[in-house]
């Protein structure tokens, strides 16, 4: 990579925290890769959140890393010579707080307008009527169900949910959108109900969290969809279209089209594009065939567990994951996995939820055939 079209400026650590790269397209546009600290403990490590500043007509910035990377984030700005309000707009790829969590920092120092999609914009705000009870009551719809635990929560994230909320957005829609002279949005959901994708010319794809080289995104899953469904079922009246392993294998699908359109196109993640001292450049269409792979893999994994009897989706974590994955909330976090893809299964007719939270097989094995025929489009 450094040698073909990229030039590190500032050298990082082994995980690439401190790094500032800039690449050079064909074309003659210029993208700074400004990645920002990130670590929430345990063994689920994602490496620092890249954030990339896009040197248009009018520069813009997509994402703003974690709670408390605003201003150094600003700062590498700087080092490139730009402040935040040279910025024509900030664009937030998808409302998880690795990537939003800077912004209300980021706009105190200068910057105005907020891109984001328009699910983002209606899962920021405070619903006190239908929020849960407690502590939860005055959060962002968005966060209502985080997994995280009150002990990660109280210390990290008071001040971002009481921000949060009061950031104007201006939204952008769904399918595809144009949002400057020369790059365009695509909406493809799953890992986040929100995700969005920028194209830069059909030269390069800021992909957020949707594809990661090394690591596999989680997705989302359909049952969180009624907890907010009071608040967005006017316009998105399916779970599926915008939550869950489906609308995530559609969203890879929705890839593989782009990626026939566009073979040569460089894909510029979130994290991982820099991880123990290594480049991981993916390739769009072979990182996307690789990842619908590892699902069809997970889904036949479940079932062959499920073979002993029907299990809860913690047990069948349980028995899946590696032990380190498991420890403290990440056992939580492999539990929602496994959800994911027990809803898939069951849409497939392949597993049945019972009363009791376990879950049980039907005898049929569909998900393969499921996964293989589903169209890029809800
Ligand atoms: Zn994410
Ligand atoms: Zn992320």
């Amino acid at each position: 990579l450094t040698d073909q079209f990229a030039e590190v400026i500032t050298k990082g650590d082994e995980s690439g925290n401190g790094m500032i790269i800039r690449l050079r397209l064909p074309s003659g546009l210029e993208i700074i890769g400004l990645p920002t600290k990130n670590f929430y403990g345990g063994h689920w490590d994602l490496g620092p959140t890249w954030n990339w500043l896009v040197l248009a007509d009018r520069p813009f910035l997509v994402d703003t890393g974690r709670y408390g990377q605003g201003k150094p984030l600003s700062d590498m700005l700087a080092a490139v010579g730009v402040s935040p309000s040279d910025l024509d707009f900030v664009l937030i790829s998808h409302g998880h707080e690795d990537h939003d969590g800077g912004l209300a920092e980021f706009l105190d120092l200068g910057s105005t307008m907020v891109r984001a999609h328009r699910l983002y914009d209606m899962l920021i705000r405070v619903h006190p009527d239908i929020a849960p009870p407690g502590d939860k009551n005055t959060f962002p719809a968005k966060c209502w169900h985080c997994v995280m635990p009150e002990s990660f929560y109280s210390k990290n994230c008071l001040e971002y949910h009481r921000r949060l909320p009061q950031i104007k957005v201006t939204p952008v829609g769904d399918g595809v959108t144009p949002i400057s002279n020369g790059f365009q949005t695509y909406h493809l959901p799953g890992h986040s109900p929100d995700c969005l994708a920028v194209m830069a010319g059909n030269e390069a794809l800021l992909v957020g969290d949707i594809i990661l080289p090394d690591i596999s995104p989680w997705p989302t899953f359909k049952a969180l969809y009624d907890h907010v469904a009071e608040i967005i079922s006017s316009e998105y009246p399916v779970s599926q279209a915008v939550f869950g392993l489906g609308a995530y294998l559609r969203t890879l699908k929705k890839l593989l089209q782009i990626a026939e359109q566009q073979p040569n196109m460089i894909i510029l993640p979130a994290h991982r594009l820099y991880y123990r001292d290594q480049w991981n450049i993916p390739d769009l269409k072979t990182r996307v065939r690789e990842l619908l792979d590892h699902h069809v893999e997970r889904c036949a994994a479940i079932l062959e567990i499920l073979n002993q009897g029907p299990q809860t989706p913690m047990e069948i974590a349980q028995q899946h994951f590696d032990e380190d994955l498991l420890k403290g909330f990440g056992s939580m976090m492999a539990a929602n996995e496994m959800i994911s893809h027990l809803e898939f299964l069951e849409e497939a007719d392949d597993v049945k939820a019972l009363d009791d939270g376990r879950y049980e097989r039907t005898g049929d094995e569909r998900f393969e055939t499921k996964i293989h025929t589903l169209q890029p489009d809800y």
